[in-house]
């Protein structure tokens, strides 16, 4: 392990296109060699440099107790001495399901997966089988995964790429998607058998529902009989301890989940009402299947996340976060750069810009400011000094319960001198 970042990257790209295995992971939007972790402790990445990061990416969100925290660890262990998969079914997803359905409300029976595309992907099946319906509807920016039909218009990975959608993708696999901008709530018909939605969106960097949107998505879904479905792989059991439904009190017909679920193992999962999920085989004709579906070792990270998980941490969480962000953007501002860091609940953004802008509604106008090339030399200025955000633009920052006082404030610090070195590197530069 005493090779290089360097090395690692090197003989990753050799065997692994890009040398990564999601493309969010990828460095090429803001450039340079990328750091290999070789371990995480609590808000801290390790590279095989044997440097120190304070993780603001805590996969993507997967993480929200910190890395390696020990109660998850010891579940994971002990799991694994029974035995890791069986093709059986297991107490482990029957106990992960009831904590689910006990805090979402609504929420009835779960299916579980092993990503949050799966979940997007059978959601979606499950509503055009339930209904008779073909078309889906999805909103510009929101990323739901990377199944053939819902990789158009989509944000994170795909907007860093500077893709529409993806190559491989037939136009016959897209013809019943349609895009809708953020933030409108687009007329239906009855030939719409769902409406997609991130309940707060956070893989076009942040940008947060306006007041009375998903209510009258809501409204308008049941005008026609469409289902909603809120995408809460990112949003379930962050947001609040009943995930976005809670938080916003509009309850979707389906959820799908992914992420915290899984405590940094593979999970996703749909669920909806017992009578909505009767479609699924094995008791109905939607046919939906996986041979590692609620794996033992990962319900058990699963149960032990959760478990650490009440209205008290969501509170301190969404409170941390408030602050950090407020700060954040002073400690930005006070070198001339103007940051913007919306956020909602314990999900928080950060827009670089020049000039005084108003938080991004839609996709659209966080692409300019996502665009702008202030992130990069951000981004490096930042990491330099210690500091790991997400090599990405369009990507938010991950604050997990492992954060302390120090640590954040350590990144205020770090973020003042970041936004001073951008300043005047960018001087007299062209834009
Ligand atoms: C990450 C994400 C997905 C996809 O989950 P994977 O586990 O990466 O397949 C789907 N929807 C949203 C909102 C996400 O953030």
């Amino acid at each position: 392990m005493s090779a290089s970042n360097l090395e690692w990257f090197e003989r990753a790209q050799s065997v692994i296109p890009g040398g990564v295995d999601s493309p969010v992971r990828s460095f090429r939007s803001v450039g340079g060699t990328p750091y290999t972790v070789a371990s995480g402790s609590g808000a801290y990445v390790t590279d095989v440099e044997g440097t120190t990061y304070i993780d603001y990416v805590q996969s993507y969100g997967a993480s929200i107790l910190g890395h390696a925290e020990p109660r998850v660890v010891q579940a994971i262990a002990h799991a694994a001495q029974l035995g890791t998969t069986f093709g059986a079914p297991t107490p482990g997803e029957v106990l992960l399901a009831e904590e689910m359905v006990q805090r979402v409300s609504g929420l009835e029976q779960v299916r579980l997966v092993s990503s949050g595309t799966e979940a997007v992907m059978s959601a979606v099946r499950l509503a055009r089988g339930a209904t008779g319906r073909s078309t889906i509807v999805k909103f510009d920016g929101c990323y739901h995964g990377h199944s053939d039909a819902l990789l158009v218009a989509a944000g994170s990975g795909v907007a860093q790429m500077g893709l529409a959608g993806s190559a491989g993708v037939t136009s016959g696999a897209v013809a019943n998607t349609r895009v809708a901008p953020y933030n409108v709530v687009p007329t239906l018909d009855s030939s719409i058998a769902a409406v997609l939605v991130e309940p707060v969106a956070a893989n076009m960097n942040l940008v947060a529902p306006g007041e009375g949107f998903l209510s009258a998505l809501r409204a308008e879904c049941d005008r026609v009989g469409a289902l909603l479905i809120f995408d809460e792989v990112i949003t379930g059991f962050r947001l609040a301890r009943g995930g976005a439904e809670e938080f916003f009190g509009v309850t979707p017909d389906l959820w799908c989940f992914g992420k915290v679920i899984g405590g940094g193992l593979p999970v996703g999962a749909f669920g909806g009402s017992r009578e909505l999920l009767s479609h699924l085989a094995p008791n109905g004709p939607v046919y939906q299947a996986g041979t590692l579906s609620g794996n033992p070792l990962a319900t058990a990270a699963g149960l032990s996340v959760l478990a650490a998980l009440d209205t008290a941490q969501y509170n301190e969480l969404s409170a941390t976060v408030s602050n950090f962000a407020t700060q954040l953007a002073d400690a930005i501002s006070s070198s001339g750069l103007v940051a913007l860091t919306p956020h909602v609940g314990p999900l928080m953004g950060l827009y670089l810009s020049l000039e005084p802008v108003a938080a991004p509604k839609n996709f659209l106008e966080a692409t300019s400011l996502c665009e702008n090339s202030l992130y990069r030399p951000f981004f490096h200025a930042m990491l330099r000094r210690g500091v790991a955000l997400a090599p990405g633009a369009y990507e938010i920052l991950f604050v997990s319960l492992a954060h302390s006082t120090n640590d954040l404030e350590r990144t205020l610090d770090v973020a003042a001198e970041a936004a001073l070195e951008v300043v005047s590197s960018s001087v007299g530069a062209p834009t």
